[in-house]
Formats: C-alpha cells, structure tokens, sequence
C-alpha cells in the first residue's frame, strides 16, 4: 500500500528525472554528467549530478557535483511559475472585467425588456377600457 507521502515524492522524483535528463549539466571533465541518488543519510533518495566516471575504476574523474533539485534552474523555474501566475491573475482580471461588462448589460438589457412588457401592459388596459 502506497501513503499520500510516497506517492507525492514519486511524482517529484519522476518529475525531477524527466526534466533533468533532457538538459544534464556537464562536467567540468568534458562529459556530461550522469544522474544518481544521493545515499547519504542526510539527503537520501535526493537527485543529484555527478562525474559519470566517478567510481569507475580506473578513469580519471572530476569533482562535479550539482543536486538535481536546487540551484538556478529551479530558481528559474520558480520565477517563471511567478511569472506565469501573474499573467493568469491579470488575464483573470480581465475576465473578471469582462463579465461585469456582460452582467452590467445583460442588467440594461433585462430594464428594457421590463420596461417594453409594462408598455404592452398598459397598451392592454387601454385596449380593454376601450
Ligand atoms: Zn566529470
């Protein structure tokens, strides 16, 4: 049975590799770096880049290291979500405008139409007084 926490850190872990792997940084070696799990107590399970020759006997290997789900990339990200809200909010905005435009003559209009019905009305009377 999966808990609502495994699930979630699923997701991200997915979402983390999806995106990470179309654009893995490269090492400062000239390869590009290769995505691992952290098995530190600390940070387990955490995604990180590193040398992909590193604890390959025998090959020389940098020290790059980068976690996965940090640094500028992901500031980018957030600050383009920022952007992205804004630009929903405003456009919500407008919506929001437009319809109050809408109700506001959707309101004139429903005046008309009462004002037209009690013409008719009187219109009758004075037929029927007739
Ligand atoms: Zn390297």
């Amino acid at each position: 049975m999966m808990s609502k926490e495994k699930v979630s850190s699923s997701i991200s872990s997915s979402f983390i590799v999806n995106r990470t792997l179309e654009n893995n940084p490269m090492c400062t070696c000239g390869s590009p770096a290769s995505l691992r799990t952290s098995n530190t107590r600390r940070n387990l399970g955490r995604a990180f880049f590193g040398c992909s020759n590193y604890n390959m006997k025998g090959l020389p290997h940098c020290n790059f290291f980068k976690w996965a789900d940090s640094g500028q990339e992901r500031e980018q990200e957030l600050v383009n979500f920022k952007i992205e809200l804004l630009r929903k909010k405003d456009e919500l905005q407008k919506t929001q405008e437009e319809f109050q435009k809408t109700r506001e003559e959707l309101r004139k209009l429903e005046e008309e139409v009462r004002k037209t019905m009690e013409e008719v009305r009187h219109g009758m009377e004075k037929v029927r007084k007739v």
